[in-house]
């Protein structure tokens, strides 16, 4: 008898559901549709649970959230926001290596402690200088030092305030005329700490705290604003020197050692290898090149879906594995095209609609044949991973808050969205209309739409020689979501309901509850899956947050 005795109850209760392994042991794939998991024991309220987890080796997050490097989903706006929240964004590549460097610098820009680079002026300046800079920049306050550069004496600063009311008959005038002067400055020295800089700040009630060393000469910045993100954004992901964290995909040729030297000089704090497939010589050899000029940046390798992939990658140093293939919901590699609708064969850009009598050609045309449902991959390649200390990241085919849970009830530590996170306030591209719905684009890297735009996104699908070019993702439309700033907590709410009512205070908890075998699992019928969604209605809205 496998029955087993709860400690403190009464009596037996016989064994119910399948562990991880016993669900996974039978050798078909499954999505997170084709099972659920039973509800445990409940002895704390939802938000005491602490989502904390790891995205690679050496970086937490508070928030298991990623946004997916795709061009409709990451740029800075969308990344700011997440690391806010507690996770983080991967910035696209397709686009130059100057715009993704770019990008990457209007995130760690964005909030900061000391700031140790800011724009600094002369005396000599013009007030149309401040005007200028508040437009390229964001920001007006700016310290004035006698040179103009870091590291001379200070002699005043201008902010906002001292240039709000003045014209354009003014902007000729030199800064030294419209600056609060350096006697009038509340002013820390070099050396205090970001705590005592903050006190001194607020009782001063100024909007900047200039850092000086011995000699007066202008050594950093504090910024007010920065205190209130502070203290509005509990969760963000941010970096010791209290920048906000940012990742940045880059593909696996030579000429994205380019990129990656300038996605360094921004500030990345972590860099995605992206490819469809990453267990190739071309990936290792780069792993093993940014290991070895990079040592402290944090790499994240993929995608894999099984553990022959990803032994491969964690034996060239991978710092984190990105897990799944073909199940975006953007993307055609493993099935083909569901529709009938593919470019024409000479690339010229036009489509064909393919009669019905040829859906078989199509069919062969457009599958790569490869790729593993998520569920399966994130098990066995978690599974495998965590003996060497190596976090999973669950990429794709999240539709709901319930497959983010999924996805880290089997053993990933955080989840990559695309389409869940498209059509947001923050991700890129402007909203439009289609029969009066709010939409906004979005489209798989792999997808012709994309691969056109530049030449990086090719690199993920295709191989250089490739004459014939097989799209391996759609371009289409999401519906509008509204913010991230309201979306997110609504994940995290979800998440934090669904660990509740399996009885896991912690993600860590959580994963330690199926590994150890008590955390059960439960395959999915159809009918099953039927009765679990809205049946037997005759309309229903559905409005999730
Ligand atoms: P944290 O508050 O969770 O970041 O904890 P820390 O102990 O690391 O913060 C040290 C000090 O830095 C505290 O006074 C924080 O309020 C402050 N701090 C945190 N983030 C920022 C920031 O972005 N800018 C500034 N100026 N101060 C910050
Ligand atoms: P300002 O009063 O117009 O300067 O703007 P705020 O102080 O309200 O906001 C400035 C924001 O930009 C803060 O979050 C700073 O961390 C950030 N920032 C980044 N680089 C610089 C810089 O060089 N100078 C200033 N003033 N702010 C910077
Ligand atoms: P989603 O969250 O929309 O289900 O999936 C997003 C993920 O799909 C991305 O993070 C990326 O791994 C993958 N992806 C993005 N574009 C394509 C594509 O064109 N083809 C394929 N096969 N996968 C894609």
């Amino acid at each position: 008898m496998a029955d087993y005795l709860i400690s403190g109850g009464t009596g037996y209760v016989p064994e119910d559901g399948l562990t991880a392994q016993q669900l996974f042991s039978i050798g078909d794939g499954l999505t997170y549709n084709d099972f659920l998991i039973l509800p445990g024991f409940i002895d704390f309220t939802s938000d005491e649970v602490d989502l904390t987890s790891a995205l690679t080796k050496k970086i937490t997050l508070k928030t298991p959230l990623i946004s997916s490097p795709m061009d409709t989903v990451t740029e800075s706006s969308m990344a700011i926001t997440m690391a806010l929240m507690g996770g983080i964004g991967i910035i696209h590549h397709n686009c130059t290596p100057e715009i993704q460097a770019n990008e990457v610098r209007k995130v760690k820009k964005f909030e900061q402690g000391f700031i140790t680079d800011p724009v600094v002026m002369s005396p000599r300046h013009m007030v149309s200088d401040v005007f200028e800079a508040k437009v390229r920049h964001g920001f007006s306050g700016i310290p004035v030092t006698e040179t103009g550069k870091m590291g001379s004496k200070l002699v005043g600063i201008v902010t906002s305030r001292d240039i709000d009311f003045l014209s354009e008959k003014d902007y000729d005038r030199p800064l030294e005329e419209a600056m609060t002067k350096r006697e009038d400055l509340v002013v820390a020295p070099s050396g205090v700490t970001l705590k005592q800089a903050n006190e001194i700040l607020q009782r001063s009630k100024k909007g900047k705290l200039p850092i000086v060393n011995d000699s007066d000469e202008l050594v950093a910045i504090i910024a007010r604003t920065d205190l209130k993100k502070n203290r509005e954004y509990p969760l963000a992901s941010k970096d010791s020197r209290k920048q906000l964290l940012c990742g940045a995909a880059i593909g696996t040729r030579e000429d994205d050692k380019y990129r990656l030297d300038l996605l360094v000089q921004a500030g990345v704090d972590v860099v995605v290898l992206d490819s469809s497939q990453g267990n190739s010589v071309l990936e290792i050899s780069m792993i093993n090149y940014i290991k070895q000029k990079y040592p402290e940046l944090q790499v994240v390798g993929g995608n894999v879906v099984t553990a022959a992939q990803a032994k491969n990658l964690i034996d060239a140093g991978v710092d984190a594995l990105r897990v799944g293939m073909g199940c975006g919901s953007i993307c055609i590699t493993q099935e083909g095209l569901c529709d009938t609708n593919i470019p024409d064969s000479n690339n010229s850009g036009s489509v064909m609609i393919f009669p019905k009598c040829l859906k078989t050609l199509v069919y062969f045309l457009a599958v790569m044949a490869c790729g593993r449902p998520q569920g399966t991959s994130v098990y066995k390649v978690a599974e495998y991973a965590r003996r060497f200390g190596v976090p999973v990241i669950a990429d794709g085919g999240i539709q709901t808050v319930g497959h983010v849970v999924k996805a880290l009830a089997l053993g990933a530590s955080t989840v990559m969205m695309g389409s869940l996170l498209a059509a947001t306030t923050e991700a890129p591209g402007e909203y439009f209309f289609s029969d009066g719905v709010r939409l906004k684009k979005y489209r798989g890297m792999g997808s012709l739409d994309a691969m056109e735009k530049n030449s990086s996104s090719q690199k993920r699908y295709f191989s250089e020689g490739d004459k014939v070019k097989v799209a391996q993702g759609v371009s289409g439309s999401v519906q509008d979501k509204g913010s991230i700033h309201k979306f997110a907590p609504y994940l995290i709410a979800g998440i934090q309901h669904g660990c509740q009512d399996i009885g896991a205070k912690s993600l860590s908890i959580l994963r330690s509850m199926m590994y150890s075998g008590e955390l059960k699992f439960e395959k999915r019928t159809m009918s099953a899956q039927v009765e679990g969604g809205v049946h037997g209605l005759h309309s229903y809205e559905k409005r999730l947050y």
